[in-house]
C-alpha cells in the first residue's frame, strides 16, 4: 500500500513535531513518523532528566502553532533572573568583590514579565505530538523502521519495515545528531567532540520554585541550576554539572548520600538544600554542522543539521528557528504554486539559517574556551568582561534580548564584530 503526502518528516521530536504542526496547519499533508510514541504526562511522575530552556521567542513560536497551551496544561517554570559568574578561584580572589565576575539579567529590565520557561523535553515532544494528532492533514506513524529511501524526478518514497509506502515531494531529516536522513542523503559533517561531557541531575529542595536560573563558570566546566516545578513542600530543579567523562563517571556512580554530599562541596552556595535526587544521566558533547542543509528532494532541520555545546542551552531554540524559516519558505512556493524540493528554495533557508547557526556555535566555543581553562591573562580579561558588561548595560540588555529570542537580530555593532572574528576551520 502506498500514501501519498506533500511532505514527509522523519523525527518528531521536538522540532520535527513542531514543523509538521506548522505545515499541517498551513494546509499541507503530512506523513510525521518516529521510532517512539513520545510518553504520556503523568502529572506525579519525576521530572524527565532531559529539559530546555525556551526562550521567548520559542515560546511565541509554540503560541502561533497552538501548542503552547497543550504545554501550560501539563507543565512549565518560568524564570525571571538568569545569572553567571566566573568561579575560578586566582591569586586576587581575596581582594576583588565577589559581584565584579558576575552579570545578572532581569526580565523587567529587558521590559518582558519573564527571561523563558525551563519545560521538560517529554512535555514539549507529548503536546506538539498530541497537537498534530488533533490537525486533519497530518499523519503519524511510530514503532516503524525505515526500510528504504528511493528519490527520482517524481518525488520521494520511504518504505517502511512493515512493507508500507509513503511518497511525497519532500523529504525533511529531523532525526536528532544521528540523523538516518542525513546519512541516506549522502550528506556529510564536520564534528568536533569537547572535551567535556555534560551531566544532569533531578533534583528535590524544600520551598517554592526559584525564578532564576544561574551558572557558575569553572575551570573544568559550568555548573548550573535549572528551576522546575512544585512537588507539594518541595521544589525541583534540574542541575548540569559539565566535566571530564572520568570525573562525571565517578559521581554518577556514588550512592545518594555522597552525590549530595558533592553537590553541596563542588556546587556554588547558591544552591538549595538538597534532599532528594531522582536520576542521573550524563551526555558526550559535539560540535557538528552538516556540510549542506539539503540534497536533492532531502533536507535537514535541528540537531540533524547542527549540535552545539548545550552550555547557553539554545539548541532546540536554533531548531525552532529553522522550522519557521523551511515552513515559511515551503509556504510560500505552495502559494506560487512552485514545486516544494526545488534547489532554489532549500537554498535559500539555507543561506537564511547557516549563518545564524554558525554564529552561536561559534559564540558557544568562544564561551567554552574562554572560561575552561585558568590562564591568568584570560582569567582577568574574562573577568573584566562580566565587570564590563555590568557597568553597560544597554549592550548587555540588547544582548540578551537577541539570546532570549526576544528581538530577532544582535545589535548590528556585535553581528559585524562576531561575523568579523578569526574563525577555527572547522566553523567556515
Ligand atoms: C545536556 C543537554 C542539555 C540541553 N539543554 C538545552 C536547553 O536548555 N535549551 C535548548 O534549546 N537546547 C538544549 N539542548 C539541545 C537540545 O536538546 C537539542 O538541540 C534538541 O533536542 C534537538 O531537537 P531535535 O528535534 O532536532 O532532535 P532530537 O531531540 O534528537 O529528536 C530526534 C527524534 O527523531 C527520532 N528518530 C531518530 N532516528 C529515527 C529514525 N531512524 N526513524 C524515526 N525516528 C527517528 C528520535 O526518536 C527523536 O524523537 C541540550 C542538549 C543536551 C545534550
Amino acid at each position: 500500500m502506498t500514501q501519498t503526502f506533500d511532505v514527509i518528516i522523519v523525527g518528531a521530536g521536538m522540532v520535527g513535531a513542531a514543523l509538521a504542526n506548522g505545515l499541517g496547519r498551513s494546509g499541507m499533508t503530512v506523513a510525521l513518523l518516529d521510532r517512539e510514541t513520545p510518553a504520556e504526562f503523568d502529572p506525579d511522575a519525576e521530572p524527565d532528566l532531559r529539559v530546555s530552556a525556551l526562550s521567548a521567542g520559542s515560546e511565541s513560536y509554540l503560541e502561533r502553532l497552538g501548542a503552547w497551551s497543550h504545554i501550560r496544561a501539563m507543565r512549565l517554570t518560568p524564570y525571571r533572573r538568569l545569572s553567571v559568574w566566573d568561579a575560578a578561584p586566582h591569586p586576587f580572589s581575596r581582594f576583588v568583590p565577589p559581584n565584579l565576575a558576575r552579570t545578572t539579567f532581569e526580565a523587567h529590565a529587558l521590559g518582558c514579565e519573564h527571561l523563558g520557561h525551563i519545560v521538560e523535553n517529554r512535555v514539549i515532544q507529548r503536546a506538539l505530538w498530541d497537537h498534530a494528532g488533533e490537525c486533519e492533514g497530518i499523519t503519524r506513524f511510530t514503532g516503524i523502521d525505515i526500510r528504504d529511501v528511493v528519490s527520482d524526478a517524481q518525488g520521494v518514497t520511504i518504505e517502511l519495515a512493515d512493507g508500507r509506502h509513503l511518497t511525497g515531494e519532500l523529504l525533511i531529516g529531523a532525526d536528532g545528531a544521528q540523523s538516518r536522513i542525513r546519512q541516506l542523503a549522502g550528506i556529510g559533517v564536520t564534528r568536533d567532540q569537547y572535551a567535556q561531557q555534560a551531566m544532569v541531575a533531578s533534583v528535590r529542595y524544600r520551598g517554592s520554585p526559584q525564578d532564576i536560573t544561574w551558572q557558575a563558570f569553572h575551570p573544568s566546566g559550568p555548573r548550573a541550576f535549572l528551576p522546575l516545578h512544585r512537588d507539594g513542600e518541595f521544589s525541583w530543579a534540574s542541575l548540569v554539572w559539565y566535566d571530564a567523562p572520568d570525573r562525571l563517571a565517578e559521581l554518577k556512580g556514588l550512592d545518594e548520600p555522597d552525590f549530595i554530599a558533592a553537590l553541596v562541596k563542588d556546587f556554588p552556595a547558591e544552591l538549595p538544600l538538597i534532599d532528594s535526587v531522582a536520576g542521573r544521566a550524563s551526555f558526550p558533547l559535539a560540535r557538528q554542522h552538516a556540510k549542506t542543509y539539503s540534497s536533492g528532494r532531502a533536507v535537514l532541520v535541528g540537531d540533524a543539521a547542527h549540535t552545539i555545546n548545550p552550555l547557553a542551552g539554545q539548541g532546540v531554540n536554533l531548531g525552532f528557528q529553522d522550522a519557521q524559516v523551511l515552513q515559511e519558505e515551503l509556504v510560500k512556493a505552495r502559494r506560487s504554486g512552485q514545486p516544494l524540493a526545488t534547489p532554489g528554495l532549500l537554498q535559500r533557508y539555507e543561506n537564511r539559517r547557516r549563518p545564524a547557526n554558525r554564529r552561536m556555535m561559534l559564540a558557544m566555543d568562544l564561551f567554552y574556551h574562554a572560561f575552561s581553562n585558568r590562564i591568568p591573562p584570560l582569567h582577568l580579561s574574562r573577568n573584566m568582561g562580566l565587570a564590563l558588561a555590568n557597568h553597560v548595560p544597554f549592550a548587555k540588555n540588547q544582548v540578551a534580548r537577541y539570546a532570549m529570542g526576544i528581538d530577532d537580530q544582535l545589535p548590528s555593532l556585535l553581528r559585524r564584530l562576531v561575523d568579523q572574528a578569526p574563525r577555527p576551520a572547522f566553523l567556515k
